[in-house]
């Protein structure tokens, strides 16, 4: 057992010294964080698997709707006009992260990563259930090829590619919506090839990921676990051994030099060595050693959650930032209007000077106005041009002073601005229209702008 547990010194426990991949077998473990994490689990793949079903006031909780540009996100919608809002979600994104990385360490990889959320919660149960623990799977995979080992990993290879197109249809869901995934499941692939490509890729992706690769991800690819040298410091909290405690192992110190935290480890990492790149805070260790630490009456704890400081300077930084991003986000949704309204200038003749009929000569100015309904739901809105905001003397000329649109649609309407040459001249011509609820500047020109 020790000498099987007893990782190399000058490379990864997960590949050889030439770089080929050394297959893991991390072995079960139960305990308090093995519970947690498996209730976490359990609630995020449930709510990956049912946000696209659910519904917020009639529109999809999550619609990422790329060919028609258009999004849902808790049920609040959005067009492509409002991408400058995503300066704030992705900038928060990336805050949270240097947040919690820089006081929690790596708790998103061991608790929220979808990458160890289906690996744990998933892909490794069904292994344990069709191929049995940790030692008959190593003890199968070193032996010789037979009717009954092909029949086992052709059962377990089926029940991850089932659990992956799973995956694959609902990722796919969050794009195209649910009513449209079902309508597709009843059609050839041919008739949908695009969305079925995505479908399939995704899908081999996560069959490829999840039932293979595994671990080799978190420790070559993975761009978050390269950014953790830069994140965290020595203040963080990480999963890490208690070496005035444990030392020397076997002979007096609290380690009993089982190797028990080695071998349920799923990143191939002795924690006894200190913190390192590779673990991802799985506490999967914790667990173990708890258990050997009860099992032999010693307190537990050997093997704990260490560095938890009070907050430092920086983390306080991070979280100011983003209660600053929260409330700026907070203030654009408030004030979003439902009525997209945007007045753009007809380049085809900006501005006419007439004379008109009372002797006075006006300016004309052509503008075309883009108004959207960006309501998903199917409901029609009546949209009055007001023009009680223009300034005195400027007057509104449009055959379509009040029009009708259903959800998502888009009306271009011709408006003319008609006023005194005397308004450029004095200054006096700023003016807005109201556009339902909405009021857009009216930047008037003419021959004394
Ligand atoms: S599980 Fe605990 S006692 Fe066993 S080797 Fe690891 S640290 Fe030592
Ligand atoms: S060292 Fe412990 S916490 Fe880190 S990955 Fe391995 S088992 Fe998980």
């Amino acid at each position: 057992m020790s000498r099987l547990y007893e990782l190399p010194t000058d490379h990864l426990a997960s590949s050889t010294q030439d770089g080929h991949r050394v297959y893991l077998y991390p072995a079960d473990v139960r305990g308090r964080l093995r519970r947690i994490r498996t209730g976490i689990n359990t609630v995020l793949i449930l709510v990956f698997l049912s946000l696209p079903w659910i519904r917020i006031g009639g529109r999809p909780a999550i619609l990422l709707n790329l060919p028609e540009r258009k999004f849902a996100i808790l049920g609040i919608q959005f067009w492509a006009h409002d991408v400058p809002m995503l300066f704030f979600v992705i900038a928060g994104a990336v805050l949270s992260i240097a947040f919690v990385t820089s006081v929690w360490g790596r708790v998103w990889c061991g608790y929220a990563c979808p990458q160890t959320v289906f690996i744990d919660g998933v892909f490794r149960r069904l292994e344990r259930w069709i191929e049995g623990d940790s030692w008959t799977r190593r003890k199968r995979d070193a032996s010789a090829l037979t009717a009954s080992k092909l029949g086992i990993k052709a059962i377990k290879w089926s029940a991850f590619a089932l659990v992956s197109l799973v995956i694959g249809h609902s990722f796919l869901a969050y794009f195209v919506g649910t009513e449209a995934i079902g309508r597709m499941m009843s059609q050839s692939p041919l008739e949908n090839p695009g969305a079925f490509g995505v479908m399939a890729f995704i899908s081999g992706l996560v069959l490829f990921d999840f039932g293979w690769f595994r671990e080799q991800f978190c420790i070559v690819a993975c761009p978050y676990g390269r950014l953790q040298s830069v994140l965290m410091d020595d203040r963080s909290m990480v999963v890490g051994y208690d070496p005035a405690r444990g030392e020397p192992r076997g002979e007096g110190g609290d380690c009993v030099n089982c190797y028990r935290c080695v071998a349920v480890c799923p990143t191939g990492v002795d924690i006894r060595r200190g913190t390192q790149m590779e673990c991802i805070a799985c506490t999967a260790c914790m667990d173990a050693c708890d258990e050997v630490m009860t099992r032999t009456g010693r307190p537990t704890g050997l093997i704990r959650y260490t560095s938890v400081s009070a907050l430092k300077p920086r983390s306080f930084a991070y979280a100011a930032v983003l209660l600053m991003l929260a409330g700026g986000l907070t203030f654009t949704l408030s004030t979003r209007s439902l009525i997209s309204a945007e007045l753009v200038r007809a380049i085809e003749a900006p501005y006419q000077v007439i004379p008109d009929s009372d002797g006075v000569v006006r300016v004309t100015n052509h503008f075309k106005l883009d108004v959207r309904n960006q309501d998903f739901k199917a409901s029609r809105v009546r949209i009055e041009l007001a023009p009680e905001s223009l300034a005195a003397g400027v007057e509104l000329v449009t055959v379509n002073p009040e029009f009708g649109l259903s959800a998502g649609e888009l009306k271009r309407v011709d408006v003319f601005f008609k006023f005194p040459t005397a308004l450029l001249r004095s200054g006096s011509g700023r003016s807005w229209l109201n556009v339902g609820d909405r009021k857009v500047e009216v930047r008037l020109v003419g021959p004394f702008s």
